[in-house]
């Protein structure tokens, strides 16, 4: 087996037949391949579509059915964990990301022994001036915090060689922020431009709520520096007041003067409220993934997999 193709599927019935028949035209008389489909929970027809695929098509089908949907992160650890190929491909069902591209990308590993991944990442992006500001701000916020590197543009579609799939899954996490997993690993990366394609049918599972939960997400995973907020800006305020202290000292003494402050007073409880409850906030974020984290609870819970080879192999005994 050469190539496997991972493929997280949720609400994709009208995409995932004319994925595997575009999978089929571009492999042809070029590398053997897998297709593994992990149904995510889809509340449409999905299923009944990769069973379909499973049972007409030629080569290897393997389908990882969820007992509900349990995100894309679980799908692309599920399906990485049931790849055998040499090279394995994570691609979405949508058909936005081209496997005529997957092909490019297991060609180039086969002639750059020096280059572990290659990961396609988008030059151009077709989305709103508001939503690309966030993103680059994202990515240089976390880019400060995290020791590891990040790249704005990357995405999940990525190729790997098999020894960098075992490491993926060596780390067991719960919460699975796959682009901090994918650098944390390390090896040597290449970075290939493409263009996302319009997606064909369905719509996409991204809120803007979503992708702000998303970026919280992957900070609170990579990075512990906004625990330090609270040590720096605790020692800030103290040495704050203890300079406002002296000064009101000396004006008392020296100057008799009387210092008048309501104002000031509610305006720094108000501060310092807010300051304090925001750091409650961030520890609480650090609190609730530890004690997730520790009840180690299964990424992904499979109902069936299918496996088409496997079935023929019945049938013939
Ligand atoms: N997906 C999934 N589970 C989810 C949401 C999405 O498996 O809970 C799959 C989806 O079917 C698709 C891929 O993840 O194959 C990317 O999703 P989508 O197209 O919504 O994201 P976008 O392309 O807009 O980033
Ligand atoms: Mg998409």
């Amino acid at each position: 087996m050469k190539v496997s193709l991972v493929v997280p599927c949720y609400n994709e019935e009208g995409n995932v037949k004319l994925f595997a028949k575009k999978v089929e035209e571009i492999f042809k008389n070029k590398y053997s391949y897998e297709i593994i489909f992990i149904n995510d929970g889809s509340k449409d027809n999905t299923l009944n579509e990769l069973k379909e695929i499973a049972k007409n098509h030629n080569q290897n089908i393997k389908i990882i059915n969820f007992s509900r949907n349990f995100g894309k992160e679980a799908g692309i650890y599920a399906g990485l964990k049931e790849a055998k190929g040499d090279y394995i491909n994570i691609i979405d069902a949508d058909l936005q990301q081209d496997p005529k591209f997957t092909l490019d990308m297991v060609e180039f590993l086969e002639k750059n022994p020096d280059y572990d991944i290659v990961t396609a990442y988008q030059k151009q992006r077709h989305e709103s001036k508001v939503l690309a500001f966030f993103k680059k701000s994202f990515y240089k916020i976390i880019n400060k915090m995290s020791e590891i590197e990040f790249v704005n543009g990357a995405s999940d579609f990525r190729t790997f060689r098999k020894n960098v799939v075992n490491s993926i899954l060596e780390l067991t996490e719960y919460y699975r922020f796959s682009k901090g997993i994918f650098s944390w690993v390390g090896y040597n990366v290449y970075y290939m431009p493409y263009e996302v394609h319009q997606r064909i049918n369905g719509s996409s599972k991204w809120s803007f709520w979503k992708l702000f939960k998303y970026a919280i997400n992957g900070i609170v995973s990579f990075t512990t520096s906004p625990l330090r907020l609270s040590t720096i800006l605790g020692l800030f305020f103290s040495l704050l007041s203890i300079i406002y202290l002296i000064v009101v000292i000396i004006q008392k003494i020296f100057f008799q003067i009387n210092i008048e402050g309501y104002a000031t007073i509610v305006a720094l409880i108000l501060l310092l409220g807010g300051i304090q409850l925001l750091c409650i906030g961030i520890i609480g974020e650090y609190l609730a993934r530890t004690y997730v984290e520790t009840k180690k609870r299964p990424i992904y819970i499979a109902k069936e997999i299918i496996d088409n080879q496997k079935e023929k192999k019945h049938e013939e005994n």
